[in-house]
């Protein structure tokens, strides 16, 4: 795991990862999941308890944050307005969000991980898509904008 790490780390000077004792390890299960809709009657659902993600995309607290602000918003709004309008949107415009986070978590877990049952040709796809992000600013902007995350709402 260190060598894995050092290398990953790796830069052009004097600093170098510390090493110690691994005093545990284990296999993550990785699963995807949508709740649609995320709302039944006056429950509303938000965050891991609507939507799972791989943690390839670093997305699931995000998802959650997100969530929780356009819910927020529209019960402030139910309180001082008396319409409902926002909270019915509710579902709508967070899914919006949760399935593009799905997509980029998706893209994340096949273009950075091998499966066992890649062919030669599957993993020359890979390492030509991963090619194309480092080589193209179109390509490599893209992945930044999914990685800093969309706008909310
Ligand atoms: C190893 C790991 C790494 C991660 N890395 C990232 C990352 O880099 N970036 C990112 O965006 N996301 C990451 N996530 C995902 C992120 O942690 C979750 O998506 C996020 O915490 C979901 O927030 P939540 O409030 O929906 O659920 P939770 O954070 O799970 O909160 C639910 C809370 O409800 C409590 N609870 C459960 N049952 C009951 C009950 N019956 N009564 C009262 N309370 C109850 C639980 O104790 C918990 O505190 C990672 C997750 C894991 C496991």
């Amino acid at each position: 795991m260190w060598d894995e790490l050092d290398a990953r780390f790796a830069v052009d000077s004097d600093w170098r990862l510390e090493r110690g004792p691994v005093t545990a390890k284990s296999v993550t299960p990785m699963r995807s999941w949508v709740t649609e809709p995320m709302r039944y009657g006056s429950l509303f659902l938000a965050g891991d308890s609507a939507h799972i993600v791989p943690p390839t995309g670093a997305k699931g607290l995000n998802l959650a944050v997100a969530d929780v602000v356009v819910l927020a918003a529209a019960l402030a709004d139910r309180h001082a307005t008396g319409s409902q309008d926002a909270l019915d949107a509710y579902s709508a415009t967070c899914l919006r969000r949760v399935w593009q986070a799905q997509h980029f978590s998706s893209f994340m877990t096949t273009a950075l991980h091998t499966d066992p049952r890649d062919t030669p040709f599957d993993a020359q796809v890979r390492l030509a898509r991963l090619h194309r992000i480092a080589d193209s600013a179109a390509a490599s902007a893209e992945l930044a904008e999914h990685y800093t995350g969309l706008p909310i709402g």
